[in-house]
């Protein structure tokens, strides 16, 4: 039985991971969970598996939770209760879901108490990645992708040797804007923005979809996760979202990972490996019934946030600190519709280009740079 502490567990990726968990009863126990405010969607799951450490955002989410429980746990908010909470000693494994560097803190934190960690929270790895990886490989914890993408290349890794990579293919669906012109994308609404044509998902993510941040951010955490150079990581289109990415080796043989676009295939994989269990959420993949798979060469005039997170990546230090803080504020400010869908990344270009790289930098100082570069997105937003 293994006890799994969920964070984020209101979330997409996490009422997915509870799907898995009630799916396999024997296997694994709700053991702490954690949310931010969204009770109506947080109870259900509480009462149903009674978690015994729950922390919340604030206090006042807390009395409000608590006055509707009808089992004794332990209730605490913030920050610093996550991360007591991923350090209980009961806990075997971590399901980091939470959205966005807020995940920043709890992953050092679980890394540093030796969690297996199942990691979908790729934001924290943007904002961060030197220095998550240095504990991970400190402490020799192993961060297991739940990103399709990146648990696809983790299967198409094993056994293999990083020297003998040739290359990585991440597989980009090209989000909900992908047969418009970028002279179409003028005056694009956020309902038209949120409607992803292959996968259903968190808010946030999606709208990153369509501008290709996600794919950018995930090149960047592609880049921790494996161990890889940037030149050797490349973006494909591919609409239908079967093949959820590729490594390439020397010779030139290609490892696939496919599957139908469902997240928790690779979240039940996060959980269970390196076994793997029965699956029956969804059916198998039917290849005949699909046909024909499409591939087309991936653009960076039509999508400059990939190009953005490609040279942020590659200047590296506190760049993708930047990169990350400006794209969470700016998607926040258009999904409260305060923005144009195009003023996404005109806002996060002028930050990167305003910014000075601090090299190699310490924890302190990227929490103050994620403040401060919030707080200029939302400043430049006022002065128009
Ligand atoms: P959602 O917006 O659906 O969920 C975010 C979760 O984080 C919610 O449970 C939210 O709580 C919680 N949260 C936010 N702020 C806080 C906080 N301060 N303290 C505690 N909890 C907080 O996001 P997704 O599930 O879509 O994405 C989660 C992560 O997984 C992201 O990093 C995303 O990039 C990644 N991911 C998602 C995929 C998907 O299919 N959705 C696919 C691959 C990766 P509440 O709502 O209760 O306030
Ligand atoms: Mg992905």
């Amino acid at each position: 039985m293994k006890k799994i502490a969920l964070l984020g567990g209101t979330g997409s990726i996490g009422v997915q991971t509870i799907d898995v968990i009630k799916e396999h009863p024997e296997q694994f126990e709700l053991y702490a969970f954690a949310f931010g405010s969204n009770i109506e969607q947080a109870l259900p799951i509480i009462e149903n598996l009674k978690p015994k450490f729950i922390v919340v955002k604030n206090h006042a989410i807390k009395d409000k939770l608590s006055n509707k429980m009808s089992y004794n746990a332990s209730i605490s908010y913030g920050v610093e209760a996550i991360n007591e909470m991923v350090s209980l000693p009961e806990i075997d494994i971590v399901v980091n879901a939470v959205l966005g560097s807020v995940g920043l803190q709890p992953t050092l934190q679980a890394i540093r108490s030796g969690k297996s960690i199942a990691f979908a929270n790729k934001e924290t790895l943007v904002t961060a990645g030197h220095l998550v990886m240095k504990e991970a490989n400190a402490h020799q914890v192993e961060l297991l992708p739940v990103d399709s993408e990146h648990a696809a290349i983790h299967q198409s890794l094993k056994g293999e040797q990083r020297n003998e990579i040739k290359r990585i293919l991440l597989t980009a669906s090209g989000g909900s804007f992908r047969d418009k012109t970028r002279n179409e994308l003028v005056g694009v609404t956020k309902q038209d923005a949120l409607k992803h044509p292959n996968w259903s998902m968190g808010a946030k993510i999606t709208i990153d979809s369509a501008t290709m941040m996600n794919k950018g951010l995930e090149v960047i955490e592609a880049h921790w996760l494996f161990d890889v150079p940037y030149d050797k990581i490349e973006v494909i289109m591919h609409e239908e979202s079967v093949i959820h990415s590729m490594v390439e080796y020397l010779d030139r043989s290609v490892m696939a990972q496919l599957g139908t676009p469902d997240m928790r295939i690779p979240i039940q994989y996060a959980l269970t490996y390196p076994n793997r269990f029965p699956y029956q959420l969804s059916d198998s993949l039917d290849l005949a019934e699909i046909g024909t798979l499409h591939f087309r060469e991936m653009s960076f005039e039509r999508y400059p946030c990939l190009k953005m997170a490609y040279e942020a990546g590659r200047i590296g230090g506190s760049l993708p600190t930047v990169l990350n803080a400006a794209n969470e504020e700016a998607v926040a400010l258009f999904l409260d519709d305060q923005i144009t869908f195009l003023e996404i990344e005109q806002l996060i270009e002028l930050q990167l280009e305003k910014h000075e790289t601090v090299k190699d930098p310490d924890l302190e100082t990227i929490i103050t740079i994620d403040e401060e570069i919030r707080r200029n997105v939302r400043r430049d937003v006022l002065k128009r």
